[in-house]
């Protein structure tokens, strides 16, 4: 049994579960990303008929935008509260993910090499040890193909806009949502990656414009900030 799961950060996100599709709610930074998002993905990667999981799918923000655009989707996530609702709110999208209450180190025990694309987005920041997920990640994807991950960097901009402006000032998020010591900086996501056999392949900023109201992708990783990998070889 795997323990690299954090027991509060679950039940904080089982707590917020019920509100997780509200566009205005806790999670509306995540529904207001989400379109960037998809279009970094789909700009790398056809998803038409591709095998996805996407661990740490929560209430299936992403999870049912990738299963839109064609793909063959599987959700991971470990609270029970957000999978609930990711199925129920699935039947009413009419979209067919397979929702599974899982990690991705388990997964991987049982269908290593098996995807065609894994994403794991705003979710390497709640666990106890980011490189195992990493690791795991890239046993659950084929040679050649890719990976997708974003988290937030860690420096006092990062603690400004992403702490004390997002979840105090302008309260786009409850407060306690992140925690600064987990936040992560490119060179070390890039690093466990490389250790865990991915390539870098390209990455970009997420950004917030607090006059506009607006996000938008962009060069500068020093908060939000994805980045694409593959895995080397062909099939
Ligand atoms: N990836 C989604 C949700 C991000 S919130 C999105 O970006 O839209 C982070 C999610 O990670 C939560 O649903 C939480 O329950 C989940 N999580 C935290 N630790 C986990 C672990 N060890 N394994 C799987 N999921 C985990």
């Amino acid at each position: 049994m795997s323990s690299n799961v954090d027991p509060m950060e679950i039940a904080k996100f089982d707590g917020m579960a019920a509100r997780w599709w509200d566009p205005a709610g806790d999670f509306r930074p995540l529904h207001e990303i989400n379109p960037l998002r998809l279009d970094y993905i789909r700009q790398r990667v056809d998803l038409r008929q591709r095998k996805v999981v996407d661990v740490g799918c929560g209430g299936g923000i992403l999870t049912e935008a990738l299963a839109s655009q064609g793909a063959i989707v599987t959700g991971i996530d470990m609270a029970e509260g957000p999978l609930s609702v990711a199925r129920l709110h699935q039947a009413e999208s009419g979209t067919s993910v397979d929702y599974r209450h899982a990690t991705a180190e388990m997964l991987a025990d049982e269908h290593a090499a098996e995807f065609d694309v894994v994403t794991c987005l705003e979710m390497l920041e709640h666990v106890p040890s980011p490189p195992d997920v990493i690791t795991a990640c890239a046993a659950l994807v084929r040679p050649g193909g890719d990976v997708f991950f974003s988290t937030i960097n860690r420096n006092p901009k990062a603690f400004m806009l992403a702490i004390v402006g997002a979840e105090y000032l302008l309260r786009l998020l409850p407060a306690g949502t992140h925690e600064y010591q987990k936040f992560i900086k490119p060179s070390e996501l890039e690093e466990w990656s490389r250790d865990a056999g991915l390539e870098l392949r390209s990455s970009t900023g997420m950004h917030y414009n607090p006059l506009t109201r607006e996000y938008s992708l962009g060069p500068g990783l020093d908060v939000n900030y994805l980045m694409h990998f593959q895995r080397p070889g062909d099939r």
